[in-house]
C-alpha cells in the first residue's frame, strides 16, 4: 500500500465544534496500571488491534471514514492530525460513540518549537544550556497541545559522528555526556511537571537506536555498533530519556549489526524492558515494520509483524501490517493474546498518565498562547547562546552602530525567513520569523543598510550578483555575509557527500573580502560544515546554525555587541569529508601522531625515502587535526582558568573525588563561559577514549570576576561497558578543566 504523508489539516468547516470539558479539574493519572489492566480484560481483539494501530490522515478516503474508523474503535493513534476543533471532535467521537470510550492519541513531530521555532536541535545543543532547552520544549508543548497535539516524536537522541548525514541537525551532536543532560532536558519540557496537565505532551525518545551510524551518512542506511561503542555512548541519552520518564521510545529504520531496530529484541525487550525497565510504549518509525521485508529479514508483511510485535513495537505507525494480520498471527500460534494484551496494555497506560479518559479536549482559548511575546523573547535568547564564534580577528566584532556609517548585509540567507527555521518544521511559518536582514535595518536605520542578495539561493552557481554585492560592499564599513546552507540541504532524507558550502558562495566571499573590508561570516546552516577556507577569508565567523523565528535579532544581539557569543561546538567540526568520523572522545591508536610526525603535505619530499612522513595515524593532506574541536567557541572577553585542584589524590571507589578550578573574566565585557570537565581512564580492559566529557557549566562571570567552579566524580561516572559486563577499574586518570576538548588545566588521580 502506497501511503501519501499529509502535512494538511482536515477542513475546519466540515467538523463540528464540541467544546471539551476544559475546566482545568486534575485527572487522575495514578493507579494507570490497573485501569489500563481492567479496560483490556474488556476489550475485543479489534479494539485492541485499533489500539496498535497509528494512522496518518492519507490512510483514510474521506473524513467520514475516519469518523467511523474512530467509532469502530480500530484507530486507537493519528498522526499529522491537528486543530483543535477537528481534534475535540475525534476524540468526541472516540470517547462518547467508541464502545469503550478510548481517547485517542495524537501524534506529531515537535522538534524544534511548534510555531515559535527554536534553533534546530543541533544548535540548541550548543548553547550547552539544558535548563533553556527544558524551557524552549516546554513552550512547544505549550503551543502544540492547544490544537490537541498531546504527543510527541521528541526529542531526537541519535548520536552521530557524521555530519553528511542530514538528520544531524535534529540531534545534540557526539557526545553522550552533552546529549544525555539534554536529552533529560527535553523530556522534562515537553512532559511538564505533570504528565497528565493538559499543556504536557508525552515523549518519544527516538529513534532506538543507532540511527545516526548510517553508513557514510546515507540516511536509512546499514549501521554496525560494537556493544561497547553502543552501551558507552549510543545508548546513553536514551537511558537519560528513560530515567527523566519518557513515556515512550521509537523504533529505528535501520539494520543494527544485522537485525532492523524494529524488529530489535536485544535492544527493544533486553535492554530497554529488562535492564532499564521502561514501562511506557514503543511505536514504529513510518513504514519501520514492514520494511523489514526490503531490509531482508522479513519474508512479507505478516512475517514483519510477527518480528516487530516479539520484538515489542506495540504501535505501528503509517503502516497497516497489524491492522492486516495479528488476527491470522494469533491463529497461527506465532504470536500470543498475551504479547497482545502487554502491548494494550503500556499503550493505555500512557492514555490514563496523560489525562486523556478525564479529559481528552483541547480548550478552544488556550492558542492564543501560540507565539505569545514571552516565547519569541525565549526564542531570542536560546538562538543568542547557541551562537558560536568561530574566529573573531583583530576584534572585528563586535561592531558599534553609532560608530560605522554604513554595512553591507550580502548573501543567500541574509533574508531567507523560511530556511532559517531549519529542517523538521512542519508547524512554524516564515510569516512569523524575523530575519537578520530585518533585524539590522531595525537597528541602523533602513538607509545605513547596503542590501544585495547576491546569490538566491545557496547552492546557486549564477555570479551575475556578484558585481552589485562588491559595489556594496565598497560602499560600507563592514561586510556581513549570511550564507551557508538552506534548510532543505539537512533533516530526514537529506544528506550530502559533500560538506562544504554549496553554491558559489565562496567565490562571492573571495570577491568580497579582495575589497579589503572587514568581513564577517554568519553560517546559518544544518550541518557543521567544511568551513576551511570560508574562515581563512573572513575576519571574524559566528556558527548560527538554523536559529529559527527569532534568528535575526539573536544574531544582531550579538555582532552588535548587545551580548557576547557563548555557545561551544556540540560536534566536531572537519576540514572535508575525508576526515568523517573525527571525534573528540576517539580512542588512541598504537601511533598517535604529532605536530613532530606529521610532515606538511606542500612539504612531502617528491623522493620519499620511507622513514620521513613519520608512519603516524593522519591524512597527509588533512594532518591529524580536525578544523575546530568539540567544545570549542570564542567569546568577546577572555576567559583565564587557573587553580586547578583535586580534593585528593587517591579516590576510593566508595568514596567521591571533587575537583576545582577557578575562572576569570579577564577581559572588558560581562558574558558566560562554558566550562568544561574531561576525564582519562589511562587504562582498561578495553582502550578507553582519550577524553570523555563529565560535566559542564555554563556560567555569567561578569569582566573583572572570578568563578569557581567544582565537578564530583563517583565511580559510576567512571563506568563503562567492557564487551562483557560494566565495570570502572582501578587505576591512574586523567582530568582536564577547561574551555574546549583540546585546551584546559590538567591533573590526574589515582581510583582504588
Ligand atoms: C521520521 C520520524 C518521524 C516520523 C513521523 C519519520 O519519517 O523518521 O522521526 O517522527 O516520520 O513524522
Amino acid at each position: 500500500m502506497k501511503l501519501t504523508r499529509l502535512l494538511l489539516v482536515l477542513s475546519a468547516g466540515s467538523f463540528m465544534l464540541v467544546s471539551g470539558s476544559c475546566n482545568g479539574e486534575k485527572s487522575v493519572s495514578d493507579g494507570a496500571v490497573e485501569k489500563a489492566e481492567k479496560l483490556v480484560a474488556q476489550m475485543t481483539l479489534e479494539e485492541k488491534i485499533g489500539q496498535m494501530s497509528q494512522l496518518d490522515l492519507g490512510y483514510f478516503r474521506d473524513q467520514e471514514q475516519l469518523k467511523q474508523a474512530v467509532r469502530d474503535g480500530r484507530c486507537g493513534s493519528l498522526l499529522n492530525f491537528l486543530g483543535t476543533e477537528q481534534v475535540n471532535e475525534l476524540q468526541r467521537i472516540a470517547v462518547e460513540e467508541s464502545r469503550l470510550g478510548i481517547p485517542l492519541i495524537i501524534g506529531r513531530d515537535v522538534i524544534h518549537g511548534y510555531r515559535t521555532i527554536f534553533p534546530i536541535p543541533l544548535g540548541m545543543a550548543a548553547s550547552w544550556n539544558p535548563e533553556a532547552v527544558r524551557q524552549a520544549f516546554r513552550i512547544s508543548a505549550i503551543e502544540a497541545s492547544s490544537h490537541g497535539i498531546r504527543w510527541t516524536f521528541a526529542p531526537m537522541i541519535d548520536i552521530t559522528w557524521d555530519p553528511r548525514w542530514g538528520r544531524i541537525a535534529e540531534g545534540c551532536g557526539e557526545d553522550p555526556f552533552l546529549a544525555s543532560t539534554l536529552a533529560a532536558a527535553m523530556v522534562k519540557g515537553i512532559q511538564g511537571d505533570s504528565l497528565d496537565d493538559p499543556t504536557s505532551l508525552a515523549a518519544c525518545a527516538k529513534h532506538y537506536v543507532g540511527y545516526g551510524f548510517a553508513e557514510a551518512g546515507r540516511d536509512y542506511n546499514t549501521t554496525w555498533i560494537p556493544e561497547p561503542l553502543l552501551r558507552n555512548a549510543v545508548l546513553k541519552p536514551f537511558h537519560a530519556a528513560k530515567e527523566a520518564g519518557a513515556q515512550t521510545f521509537m523504533s529505528a529504520f535501520n539494520d543494527l549489526n544485522g537485525v532492523p531496530t524494529s524488529g530489535n529484541e536485544f535492544t527493544l525487550k533486553k535492554i530497554l524492558r529488562e535492564e532499564w525497565g521502561f514501562d511506557g510504549f514503543v511505536v514504529s518509525d513510518w513504514a519501520s515494520v514492514t520494511e523489514m521485508v526490503n531490509h531482508g529479514f522479513a519474508e512479507d508483511e505478516k512475517h514483519a509483524a510477527e518480528i516487530a510485535i516479539r520484538a515489542g513495537v506495540e504501535m505501528e505507525m503509517a503502516t497497516t501490517s497489524y491492522y492486516d494480520n495479528i488476527k491470522a498471527l494469533l491463529d497461527d500460534k506465532k504470536i500470543t493474546m498475551e504479547q497482545i494484551d502487554d502491548a494494550v496494555m503500556n499503550i493505555l497506560k500512557v492514555k490514563y498518565r496523560l489525562g486523556l479518559f478525564d479529559n481528552p479536549y483541547a480548550d478552544p482559548e488556550a492558542e492564543k498562547k501560540i507565539l505569545d511575546p514571552a516565547f519569541l523573547e525565549h526564542a531570542r535568547s536560546v538562538a543568542r547562546q547557541s551562537a558560536v564564534l568561530l574566529k573573531n580577528e583583530n576584534a572585528a566584532l563586535p561592531l558599534d552602530a553609532d560608530k560605522i556609517s554604513s554595512v553591507a548585509v550580502i548573501g543567500p540567507l541574509a533574508d531567507a525567513p523560511r530556511d532559517q527555521l531549519g529542517t523538521w518544521c512542519f508547524d512554524g511559518r516564515g510569516e512569523n520569523s524575523v530575519t537578520p536582514l530585518k533585524a539590522v535595518r531595525d537597528l541602523m536605520g533602513e538607509k545605513r543598510v547596503n542590501y544585495v542578495q547576491a546569490l538566491p539561493y545557496s547552492r546557486d552557481r549564477n555570479k551575475a550578483g556578484f558585481a552589485a554585492a562588491v559595489a556594496a560592499a565598497r560602499r560600507s564599513d563592514a561586510i556581513l555575509f549570511f550564507g551557508g546552507e538552506e534548510w532543505i540541504l539537512s533533516g530526514e532524507g537529506q544528506s550530502r557527500g559533500e560538506i562544504d558550502m554549496p553554491g558559489a558562495q565562496s567565490e562571492l566571499l573571495e570577491a568580497l573580502a579582495a575589497t579589503g573590508k572587514p568581513v564577517i561570516l554568519v553560517v546559518m546552516a544544518g550541518r557543521p560544515l567544511a568551513i576551511g577556507r570560508e574562515l581563512e577569508l573572513s575576519d571574524a565567523v559566528l556558527y548560527a546554525w538554523h536559529a529559527g523565528t527569532m534568528a535575526g535579532p539573536a544574531i544582531t544581539d550579538l555582532l552588535f555587541g548587545k551580548e557576547s557569543p557563548s555557545g561551544k561546538l556540540p560536534v566536531t567540526f572537519v576540514k572535508g569529508a575525508g576526515q568523517i568520523p573525527f571525534y573528540y572522545y576517539r580512542n588512541n591508536t598504537g601511533r598517535p601522531a604529532t605536530d613532530a610526525s606529521w610532515t606538511p603535505f606542500d612539504s612531502i619530499p617528491t623522493v620519499n625515502p620511507q622513514s620521513s612522513l613519520g608512519y603516524r595515524s593522519f591524512h597527509l593532506d588533512y594532518g591529524f587535526t580536525p578544523l575546530l574541536p568539540f567544545g570549542y567557541g570564542l567569546s568577546y572577553t577572555t576567559f583565564d582558568y587557573s587553580d586547578l585542584t583535586l580534593s585528593s589524590q587517591v579516590m576510593k571507589m566508595d568514596r567521591t573525588l571533587t575537583v576545582r578550578a577557578k575562572v576569570t573574566n579577564s577581559g572588558e565585557m560581562d558574558a558566560d563561559e562554558i566550562v568544561q570537565f574531561y576525564v582519562r581512564d589511562r587504562v582498561g580492559s578495553i582502550t578507553r577514549p582519550i577524553k570523555e566529557l563529565k560535566g559542564y557549566k555554563r556560567l555569567r562571570i561578569n569582566r573583572g570576576e572570578t568563578a569557581d567552579v567544582e565537578f564530583t566524580l563517583t565511580a559510576s561516572d567512571l563506568a563503562f561497558f567492557n564487551g562483557h559486563k560494566t565495570v570502572t577499574e582501578p587505576g591512574l586518570f586523567d582530568v582536564w578543566i577547561g574551555p574546549n576538548s583540546e585546551e584546559g588545566l590538567h591533573d590526574d588521580f589515582i581510583l582504588e
